[in-house]
């Protein structure tokens, strides 16, 4: 596939659909090893990992495996350290339960990181985190994840349920910008 350009920026064909999903098949007989009688609840972190969660969810063959989906929102906490995202959307008591979290990326991991936190709040027995692709180079926390897709460099990306200012997000294929 030739290069797309969004808005005012220029993308180039970076992963392949056919990686992606071979990425995927990788990941989830790993959980269906590791999530074996757990009764796992699997939480897709909206927008961007709705693509992913259903690719993944759907080669989960245990019968007892549960998803839900939640989003984090922005809003202007009190204090002045910056934006505070709350958890929101969840339903479900994650009391004893074995929550797997499904991202699209982790960047900096302030994001997955601050999610985690406020899903502990939540007394789970386990929290497992995996996420389709890790920018190791980016990272200024330290997370720990159970399940990694690919790791890439530092450029942005577009595709696959990741968007560029909400566009992009229909691309069968990840793209990265054309600096
Ligand atoms: P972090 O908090 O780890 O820095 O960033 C995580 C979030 O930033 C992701 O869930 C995603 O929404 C966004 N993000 C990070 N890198 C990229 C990228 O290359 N492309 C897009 N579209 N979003 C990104
Ligand atoms: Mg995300």
């Amino acid at each position: 596939m030739s290069n797309v350009k969004i808005l005012d920026k220029e993308f180039e064909l970076f992963i392949p659909y056919e990686k992606i999903r071979s990425v995927i098949e990788t990941m989830a007989e790993k959980m269906n090893e590791d999530l074996k009688g757990k009764n796992p609840l699997f939480l897709c972190v909206l927008n961007g990992s709705f693509m992913f969660a259903a690719e993944i969810f759907k080669r989960i063959t245990l019968l007892d495996a549960e998803i839900s989906f939640v989003k984090l929102a922005s809003y202007t906490g009190t204090n002045t350290t910056g934006q505070v995202k709350e958890l929101i959307g969840l339903n479900e008591s994650l009391e004893n339960r074995t929550v797997v979290v499904l991202e699209d990326i982790v960047d900096t991991g302030i994001t997955i990181d601050n999610t985690i936190k406020q899903i502990e709040a939540k007394n789970p027995a386990q929290v497992q985190v995996a996420t389709l692709l890790l920018k190791p180079d980016a990272l200024v926390k330290e997370v720990e994840l159970d399940y990694v897709g690919l790791e890439i460099p530092n450029d942005f990306i577009v595709g696959y349920g990741l968007d560029y200012d909400g566009r992009g997000r229909n691309l069968i294929d990840i793209f990265k910008v054309v600096e």
